[in-house]
């Protein structure tokens, strides 16, 4: 049995590809859920504010200009559609308002008016917003900064190794810079992956101890759902049982102990029928959607939650 509470490389390799007593290890997922979060599960909605026409080539992205996907794409969403998912956060009581642009660099001019959106939100709700929004400059991330965003993703993805097979526009070390300098600037990092796209276990591994390296307030981890018309290697959801993503999502707990660990995109798919268990280590999820995927409804998410003995938050 491993110590589940000093987890090294090994024991998470072993983890994720012997046959481990899941239950010894959602139990010990469970305390620290338990001690951190107590019995409180986070949702949040995402609104992408900034859709598709990305210059970077990510296989999985429906974003992305190099995959040939048919989605809404839109330099800015509209400023009232904004407004009124602002005023769902904050009629909803959510927790947090994350917002999504779409692409990597952006101009000085456009970071203001990304900033002119926030303000506004900031003037509907309280809730913190957390935006996604690809490699800022430093003068960039403090407009955003002193806009009201309090949070900023930047996702890994995949492992340093299995990183070229997914994207060869931009580079780990770009991510890793990006994410550095805005925890210098005090922003609260959201730094999660994606699991399911061909990347071996030792991957998932190696990808979840980069991200406990960056000491992050919040991982989202992300199951494939492979979109038509993307790049990515869609073989790789036949590893995404039930038992595997629990296993992903334990590892993420007991490496991050005090972080929010969230079930992202998927967890709809492959952990339906498990969202009990998936509850004893996740303290967070989203409502309504992913950037180009739907999702369950703000309304369902808080029923199942509720109907599961969870409490929601309302901070
Ligand atoms: S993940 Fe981000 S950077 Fe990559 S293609 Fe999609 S929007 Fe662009």
């Amino acid at each position: 049995m491993h110590d589940y509470f000093n987890i090294t490389r090994d024991d998470a390799a072993d983890i994720l590809n012997v046959d481990e007593n899941l239950s010894e290890l959602l139990d010990a997922a469970y305390t620290l859920r338990k001690k951190y979060k107590g019995n409180v599960v986070k949702v949040q909605l995402l609104t992408n504010v900034r859709s598709g026409n990305c210059s970077e080539n990510c296989a999985y992205c429906a974003q992305s200009g190099h995959n040939d996907v048919e989605i809404q794409k839109y330099r800015l969403v509209a400023y009232d559609k904004l407004m009124s998912d602002g005023k769902t956060v904050r009629d909803k009581k959510l927790v947090r308002h994350c917002i999504g642009f779409s692409g990597i660099r952006f101009g000085d001019k456009e970071v203001g008016e990304f900033a002119a959106y926030v303000r506004g939100l900031k003037s509907v709700s309280d809730a913190d917003i957390c935006c996604s929004v690809g490699f800022l400059t430093e003068s960039q991330a403090r407009v955003l900064k002193d806009a009201g965003v309090n949070r900023i993703n930047h996702n890994l993805n995949s492992s340093r190794r299995f990183y070229p097979n997914i994207c060869t526009t931009h580079s780990y070390d770009d991510r890793i810079n990006n994410i550095l300098m805005l925890k210098r600037l005090g922003f609260e990092i959201c730094c999660g992956g994606i699991a399911g796209m061909g990347e071996s276990r030792g991957d998932v591994v190696d990808m979840l101890f980069e991200i406990k390296n960056i000491a992050p307030a919040s991982v989202p981890i992300n199951f494939l759902v492979p979109i038509d018309g993307t790049a990515v290697d869609r073989s790789g959801v036949a590893e995404l049982t039930p038992e595997y993503c629990l296993k992903i999502l334990c590892l993420a707990r007991l490496l991050n102990p005090a972080a929010d660990i969230r079930a992202a995109a998927g967890r709809e798919i492959y952990l339906k029928g498990y969202e009990k268990e998936m509850f004893r280590v996740v303290d967070s999820v989203f409502a309504s959607g992913y950037l180009t995927v739907g999702g369950q409804s703000p309304d369902d998410t808080i029923k199942l939650i509720t109907d599961l003995g969870f409490d929601y938050a309302i901070e």
